[in-house]
């Protein structure tokens, strides 16, 4: 497998566990290089790698970013950000979760046993929160412009983001790409519903390639696929 698959000028998708877990690497005009989830807690070697194999080194990075606090997507955090010396940034409502290593109760409509084996409270190395808390509709000075855009629902800080730039969305756990495009489980969410209803927001943005942090990207007309799925499960 691959360690970085391009998305767009300067934008890599990082394959972490096949393409079934995917982070990101944003890299600047100037050479500073954001990272974006970093997988479960032995992928942050990986993601050091795939800065390597873009011609990159740990003092580039200045961001480390997360879509939310799940442990496949913040279970790297600690390595990566020990390795680069930062702190990571994240939604308010996902960091206390980040800063402990816990998770966020699942949806008690959907609480099953599976979850707790699933989503282990404690089982998520704690990792630096940086002071600064991302936003809705907040533009990260990221590859000439990222915007965070809040969808809660899968965890309570849950943010996809938009690269305007290049027409990229990321949608983070919002919406999967394995074998289709389809839901997160329900039982691995806070709020299935809300997240139901916050990934409509992902049907208004603007973009031409679809990246999905499960799956692999869609480059043949997302917005439209996104659009018909939200349609049909509305
Ligand atoms: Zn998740």
């Amino acid at each position: 497998m691959a360690l970085t698959v391009p998305l767009a000028d300067g934008i890599w998708r990082v394959p972490l566990i096949g393409d079934f877990t995917n982070g990101f690497l944003l890299r600047d005009a100037d050479g500073q290089v954001t990272v974006l989830d970093m997988g479960l807690s032995f992928s942050g070697k990986r993601v050091m790698k795939a800065l390597t194999s873009i011609g990159s080194g740990p003092s580039d990075v200045t961001r480390l970013l997360l879509t939310h606090c799940h442990p496949d997507h913040a279970g790297g955090a600690a390595y990566v950000a020990e390795q680069t010396g930062r702190a990571v940034s994240v939604h308010a409502d996902d960091a206390e979760y980040v800063r402990t290593g816990t998770q966020p109760d699942p949806d008690p409509a959907q609480r099953s046993a599976l979850l707790t084996r699933l989503l282990p409270s404690g089982s998520t190395k704690p990792a630096p929160v940086a002071e600064e808390m991302l936003y809705d509709g907040q533009v990260l000075d990221v590859a000439g412009g990222l915007e965070v855009v809040h969808t809660p629902g899968h965890s309570p800080g849950h943010c996809s983001y938009l690269h305007r730039d290049s027409g990229l969305l990321i949608t983070g756990d919002a919406i999967f790409n394995v074998l289709g495009i389809r839901w997160p489980l329900k039982m691995l969410c806070s709020d299935f519903a809300m997240t139901k209803q916050t990934a409509h927001r992902l049907a208004e943005l603007d973009y031409t390639t679809a990246a999905f942090t499960h799956g692999p990207e869609i480059t043949d007309r997302p917005r439209e696929a996104i659009r018909t799925f939200l349609a049909k499960e509305a």
